[in-house]
């Protein structure tokens, strides 16, 4: 076979040390592609047949980032119809790999940027590991966040180099992203290097010292770190195996967590070779899966095409906000100026009292010494983030603030003022936002002279945390303002959405479903803990009667009757949910008010530490024996929020699906193994024709809330998907 190659160099110098950069000509990145498993067949070749003249190689990048690994849009498209094709052809990749590892010939892996996924797995198939401490990169498997393994000898080959247990818990199982020094202390790698040349140095050098390098594996008397379940001692901890598990899981139908668990577990009791083959299989069914296909579409498609601009007008220049205005140093407000703040941003922090103003900046000093003390940041950085942020009573400290986000209380006419306040006082022609979470954004704008220049920028709550945002474009919001806007939340590094204006925008309208459907179950005389059970299996993140405690029974409550005001002043009429019986009688008849008011569905301690679900609910609301299949209950709950979620489609709120699907994830809590709120409709059992005959049936049972909207209707009779 020729050894001419299209995606890797071959360097050698004067010592017969080969250096094989991986340089894809076609892609910025490099992947596991074609072209590449065809050079890499054709090095491999050369190598065992130049072997006697080699004294050891390098592998290495001349892109920013070692490896991408595997191609996701071929991955996307494997069908059970195709999966023995790709079971052979990655068979095939890690035998090449293993060829190189057993080439008798030390081989290092100099990891110059990001190596993830098939990239680690190549770097694990060297005898060492060198890592380049670049900003940004990143070493680890996190297959698992998109419903797969790693299936380039990674689980076999990290349970060998780690254990079973410490290979599943930092590597496998959570998908952990490491920066290379952490890489460097969980024994990812084997060293760091400040610098190529030092990286480079110190590859040669592990050459010149080893040189008839083998794996660990390879040497005689080689045993798996830790035992394998054979073993007494380790057999002992094999029944928490599957605890564990679903603690991961919380019993969601997560498929991959299970297969890499048994994948290790399996490999670990069996020879190389066969082990690489159980791996194999393992990975084979996760990419022929549904799930798989639902995370990969939300967790890179989606995720790349919001945060890369789909929802920013094309024609307006970047532009960076210098110096913020944060009205509030609230919750929210202190959270903001803490997120701004670390991206580089001066903040001037205001509330009423300075008082107040010091309060909300002590949030980001808590932050910050939590984050020196877990070693996270330095001292230094921790004190620059702190000195950007000034906090103060006085408006005139406003001047020159190039954006402005208002997070005063909930109330239509203080925002008013406040903005009155400060229109004139910071840099003229200055984005102003607000972070108003119900109240319609083109009334909020009337307060303000350049209502062009007004915006929504919904933050969720823990802000630091939450990486969402979600924009809301009101009437005379203008593209530019848009796109500042897009910019600014993209500067703080999280993930914007866009949507139009209307009541509860798209997030806190698409929870109040899951919520209300949850509440309503409880109503009808479910057994509470049935219905909090379906949410956790459903793969919701909080169980729905908890979350409404912790929103309080009265929020919504009054935004439910502010919402009932407005529909039927505009001559509609209201169709109440059964949900709202059940809260008006918890906060009129009991008293009980959420978390907030030390009782709610859920008893509390007087720390307001979450204690039983409350035993009158099952008094007042359960009728005994009383039950529904425990699937229509998970259903009913992600039923309401999709169907939702068309229905503002069909009204303009939202107008692409992948704000939708991302929006829904990381805003709202929808369950991550769906692929979002709309994706979970494309991926539901029969498509969207099986979806609305599920919808009817729910309907029928439980109320016309059920009722496909047209638009689904429509795209189910043409054969089409939610897609953009
Ligand atoms: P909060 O009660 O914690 O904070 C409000 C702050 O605004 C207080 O510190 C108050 O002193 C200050 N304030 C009042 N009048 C002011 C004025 N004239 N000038 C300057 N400051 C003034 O409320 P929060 O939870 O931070 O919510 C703030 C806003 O964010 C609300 O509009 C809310 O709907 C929205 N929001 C809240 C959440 C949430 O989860 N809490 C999520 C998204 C959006």
């Amino acid at each position: 076979m020729s050894s001419e190659s299209t995606t890797i160099r071959w360097e050698q110098d004067d010592t017969g040390v080969v250096t094989l950069v991986l340089d894809d000509p076609d892609q910025s990145a490099n992947t596991v592609n074609k072209a590449f498993r065809d050079s890499f067949a054709a090095i491999t070749d050369r190598l065992e047949a130049e072997k006697d003249s080699l004294r050891g190689v390098i592998l290495t990048s001349a892109k920013k980032t070692f490896f991408a690994g595997g191609d996701l849009r071929d991955l996307i498209r494997v069908t059970p119809d195709t999966a023995q094709e790709l079971f052979d052809g990655g068979l095939a990749f890690k035998r090449q790999l293993r060829r190189m590892e057993t080439l008798g010939k030390p081989v290092v892996a100099a990891i110059n940027g990001a190596a993830l996924g098939g990239g680690y797995e190549i770097a694990l198939a060297c005898h060492h590991r060198i890592a380049l401490d670049a900003p940004g990169s990143k070493i680890g498997c996190p297959e698992v966040t998109l419903g797969l393994l790693p299936g380039g000898g990674g689980v076999v080959r990290t349970v060998r180099l780690l254990g079973i247990t410490d290979a599943l818990l930092k590597v496998l199982l959570q998908g952990t992203q490491y920066s290379p020094r952490r890489a460097l202390e969980n024994g990812l790698v084997d060293e760091v290097a400040e610098t190529r040349e030092e990286m480079l140095a110190k590859a040669r050098a592990f050459i010149d010292a080893h040189p008839e390098s083998a794996q660990p594996w390879d040497r005689p008397g080689y045993r798996i770190p830790g035992g394998t379940p054979s073993h007494p001692k380790f057999a002992a901890n094999l029944p928490a195996f599957p605890a564990n598990l679903r603690k991961q899981t919380g019993g969601a139908p997560y498929p991959a967590p299970r297969n890499i668990m048994a994948a290790a577990v399996e490999g670990a009791q069996v020879d190389f070779d066969t082990a690489q083959v159980i791996e194999a299989r393992y990975f084979v069914e996760l990419a022929a899966g549904q799930t798989s296909k639902n995370m990969i579409q939300a967790f890179f498609f989606d995720l790349q095409a919001v945060n890369s601009g789909a929802g920013r007008p094309k024609d307006v220049p970047a532009r960076k906000v210098t110096k913020v205005a944060v009205l509030g140093a609230g919750m929210m407000g202190a959270g903001i100026a803490y997120s701004c703040a670390r991206a580089g941003i001066d903040v001037v922090l205001k509330d009423v009292s300075l008082e107040a103003a010091l309060k909300g900046k002590g949030y980001s000093e808590k932050l910050c010494a939590k984050a020196v003390a877990k070693g996270r940041t330095t001292q230094e950085k921790a004190d620059a983030l702190l000195a950007r942020i000034t906090p103060t009573a006085e408006v005139s400290d406003l001047a020159g603030c190039d954006a402005v986000v208002e997070a005063v209380f909930e109330d239509t006419s203080l925002k008013h003022k406040v903005f009155q306040e400060v229109q004139n006082v910071v840099a003229p022609g200055a984005l102003l936002c607000s972070n108003t979470s119900t109240l319609p954004i083109t009334a909020l704008a009337e307060g303000v002279e350049r209502q062009e220049d007004f915006i929504g920028l919904h933050f969720f709550s823990p802000v630091d945390k939450m990486p969402l945002v979600e924009i809301i474009k009101g009437e005379r919001t203008g593209e530019e303002a848009l796109a500042r806007a897009f910019d600014l939340v993209r500067q703080i590094n999280k993930t914007p959405i866009v949507v139009n204006d209307s009541r509860g925008f798209f997030t806190s309208r698409v929870i109040g479903h899951f919520i209300n459907e949850g509440v309503a179950m409880v109503g009808e005389g479910i057994e509470p803990a049935s219905v909090e059970q379906a949410a956790a299996q459903a793969g919701y993140p909080a169980k729905v009667l908890s979350l409404m405690d912790e929103l309080t029974l009265t929020l919504p409550r009054k935004i439910r009757r502010e919402t009932q005001r407005a529909v039927e002043e505009a001559g509609g009429t209201w169709t109440p949910h059964p949900a709202e019986a059940v809260v008006d009688r918890m906060v009129d008849e009991f008293g009980r008010t959420g978390r907030s008011g030390g009782a709610g569905f859920y008893d509390y301690d007087e720390n307001g530490r979450r204690g039983l679900l409350w035993p009158g609910l099952r008094e007042h609301f359960t009728k005994p024996g009383h039950t529904i299949p425990f699937r229509d209950m998970q259903e009913r709950m992600l039923f309401s929020e999709a169907l939702d979620t068309v229905r503002l489609l069909e009204e303009g709120v939202l107008t692409s699906v992948a704000d939708a699907n991302i929006g829904s994830i990381l805003g709202i809590g929808f369950p991550g193994w769906t692929g979002g709120v709309l994706q979970y409709i494309n991926g539901y059992e029969g498509g969207l024709p099986g979806f609305v005959a599920r919808a009817r049936e729910l309907s029928e049972r439980y109320g016309e809330r059920f009722t496909p909207p047209a638009l689904l209707v429509e795209k189910a009779e043409k054969g089409e998907i939610f897609t953009d």
